[in-house]
């Protein structure tokens, strides 16, 4: 399956901001964004003024690299996003975050949407009883997720109450650690997306 395989603390750095792409690093005083708030290579650190076109790029390349999805992928998502009822930003943004890989990281069973994905590959969870392992299925509510009894002891599993402790569980889901359990309460809204993101940039970049 094609992804990134770019350093990933770059595409913070080129982002201008924390995405979180490294788990449990991304809170420490390693993160290298932490160390080096600025663009990488030699002009990273001169002051240059954006144009607008620039602005929206920047705005849709974060969200992107954020959930770690490739160009063609992402315009996909805005097509769909653009033909649902409503704002076309904000049904952009519920679409990615129903994505089940991002889901498994919302619920705490992974440290990061990348780690996430793997554990997805490797059919690690169950959706509404059946076996998984396509990434980028999309969830609704009443959806189920529960973790395979076979991969219950995968170190990062058993941390997931831990995670959830420390990082929140969104509202529209619902996280049973106990049981290795997860559910689907409703859909995403826009305010359940604390991350920074002005989706309205993406929709000027894509609308030209
Ligand atoms: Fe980004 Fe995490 Fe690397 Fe910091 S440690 S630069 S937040 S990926």
């Amino acid at each position: 399956m094609a992804r990134y395989t770019e350093a990933k603390c770059k595409l913070c750095r080129r982002e201008g901001t924390k995405l979180f792409l490294k788990g449990d690093r991304c809170y420490t005083d390693k993160c290298a964004y932490d160390k080096r708030p600025y663009p990488p290579g030699h002009a990273g650190r001169m002051r240059k003024k954006m144009s607008d076109y620039a602005i929206q790029l920047r705005e849709k390349q974060k969200v992107r690299r954020m959930y770690g999805i490739l160009e063609g992928q992402f315009r996909k998502y805005y097509v769909r996003a653009d033909a649902m009822k409503g704002h076309t930003g904000h049904n952009l943004l519920a679409l990615l975050e129903r994505r089940l890989d991002n889901v498994v990281y919302r619920l705490g069973y992974a440290n990061s949407r990348d780690q996430a994905r793997q554990l997805v590959l490797h059919g690690v969870f169950k959706l509404n009883g059946r076996r998984v392992n396509i990434p980028s299925m999309m969830v609704k509510p009443g959806d189920e997720i529960v973790v395979r009894e076979e991969s219950r002891k995968i170190p990062v599993i058993g941390e997931a109450q831990e995670v959830i402790a420390r990082r929140g569980c969104p509202e529209w889901l619902e996280v049973d650690g106990d049981n290795f359990k997860g559910a689907v309460k409703a859909l995403p809204k826009r305010e359940d997306i604390t991350f920074p993101i002005n989706e309205q940039l993406i929709v000027e970049l894509y609308s030209k």
